[in-house]
């Protein structure tokens, strides 16, 4: 039996698929919270989305012809044969959701939610398999007002977290569906005519989705591209007044921008409005937040013409980026105070005063010693809890009705002796609870 045990190999998470820790849990918490008092701040309701999705949802959504539906997404049968898809991104599920439940009756929405996508990619610093995104859509809104709402609200997590001067926004307008087409062939004539110098990529992609090629990070086709007909000087004329607007919004808050006229984003829903929010921090992997316009994906999965503006935004990368410039992770959610018992008898006292305790001090952090020990050993585990207190039940501290508090964090503080009825008003005291 033992034998066969030794054999077996060791179980591991699935590459890129990382657990999180709970030394890092409290940066994540931080986070979390810091956006979703944010997103608050602006009336945006958290919806929550189911991981499975049809594949047909992706496919009909992000396009065919994209990286994510060609070769990143986990698809599989179920057991009935059905096919679906582990989500790699939120917004067609969100799109999905508001029209099976008919929110789009009641419109402006302003919707947000948070967790896990899937990709399948070369796992790497910022970039893995499970990854975690906020995504914020928002539906039936055409103005260039809710583009500038998007940014203003995302610059301001930005300030929150700490970030604010290692991130800088990029954005573009991709024009009517109509004005991309027509661009679409001018980039096609003017490659198709070099089509030996483009990269293989690149040269595939001239049949199915040319557009994608102004993103290429060959260097060859980025020289070749230099010289292309450029989407900003094929904008119709409503979409460029619409991208000026933005742009006049945005000066007159004081966000500052460039115009990145080869931005495309790798997902086919996008029209008008891009944008991503970018760092030189994190190597490769330096888009933080991206997101824009989606004017006809409503219709494209059936529902009534709505115009859609979002973004998402990649929360290892922001966590990456909070650490790389030392912003603070997380507020100290050390206990304050730590239990040590002699004996049953103490803990018999300690367990139900602690429950008093937390009724009249409900942000009170209480670490009760459970497994007994000796007085020295759960000493060392009040240390290592990181609490502010000791609290000292004792025969002694029994037999007087009191508890010794010890100072674990202050040199030299001592130790005290504080009545058993005294012990809440003094715990308040000293955390300002
Ligand atoms: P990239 O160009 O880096 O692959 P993307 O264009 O595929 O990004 P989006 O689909 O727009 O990314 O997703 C929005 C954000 O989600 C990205 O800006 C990034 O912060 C995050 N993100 C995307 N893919 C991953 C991944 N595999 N691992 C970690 N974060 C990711
Ligand atoms: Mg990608």
């Amino acid at each position: 039996m033992s034998s066969s045990h030794d054999t077996r190999r060791e179980l591991r998470a699935i590459r890129g698929m990382p657990d999180i820790l709970p030394a890092q849990t409290p940066a994540w918490q931080h986070l979390e919270r810091c956006i979703s008092e944010l997103l608050g701040s602006y009336a945006y309701q958290e919806i929550r989305l189911p991981i499975l999705e049809p594949t047909e949802l992706f496919a009909r959504s992000i396009g065919e012809v994209t990286d994510i539906v060609e070769k990143e997404m986990y698809s599989f049968a179920d057991r009935n044969g059905e096919g679906m898809t582990m989500r790699p991104e939120g917004t067609a599920s969100c799109v999905r959701a508001v029209l099976q439940h008919g929110l789009l009756q009641q419109v402006p929405q302003r919707l947000w939610y948070l967790g896990p996508m899937f990709r399948y990619e070369r796992p790497q610093m910022g970039r893995q398999r499970q990854f975690h995104q906020v995504g914020v859509e928002t539906f039936g809104l055409e103005g260039p007002d809710i583009e500038a709402e998007h940014l203003l609200m995302t610059a301001r997590l930005w300030r929150r977290l700490g970030v604010a001067d290692r991130v800088r926004l990029e954005i573009n307008s991709l024009g009517s569906s109509e004005s991309r087409a027509a661009y679409r062939s001018a980039l096609v004539a003017y490659l198709s005519a070099r089509e030996t110098e483009l990269d293989e990529d690149s040269r595939r992609r001239l049949g199915s989705n040319p557009l994608r090629i102004l993103d290429s990070k060959n260097p060859d086709t980025q020289a070749l591209l230099r010289d292309a007909p450029r989407l900003v000087d094929h904008l119709d004329a409503e979409s460029q007044a619409h991208f000026a607007e933005l742009r006049a919004i945005l000066d007159a808050a004081g966000l500052s921008y460039t115009i990145n006229s080869s931005l495309v984003r790798g997902l086919d829903y996008y029209g008008r409005t891009v944008y991503e929010w970018v760092t030189e921090s994190l190597g490769a992997q330096g888009t933080v937040c991206a997101g824009g316009r989606y004017d006809g994906l409503v219709s494209e999965l059936g529902g009534p013409a709505t115009p859609g503006v979002g973004f998402a935004m990649g929360l290892e990368r922001l966590l990456l980026l909070m650490q790389a410039v030392g912003a603070p992770a997380a507020p100290d959610n050390r206990p304050h105070a730590y239990w040590v018992v002699a004996d049953a008898a103490a803990s018999r006292l300690v367990l139900p005063l602690g429950e008093r305790l937390r009724d009249a001090l409900p942000g009170l952090r209480l670490q009760l010693n459970c497994g007994a020990g000796s007085m020295k050993s759960q000493m060392k585990r009040a240390d290592r809890s990181g609490a502010a207190l000791a609290l000292i039940v004792g025969s002694d501290e029994m037999a007087a009705g009191e508890v010794s508090v010890r100072e674990l964090r202050i040199e030299g503080a001592g130790q005290q002796r504080v009545g058993i009825n005294a012990l809440q008003a003094m715990l308040a005291e000293r955390f300002a609870l």
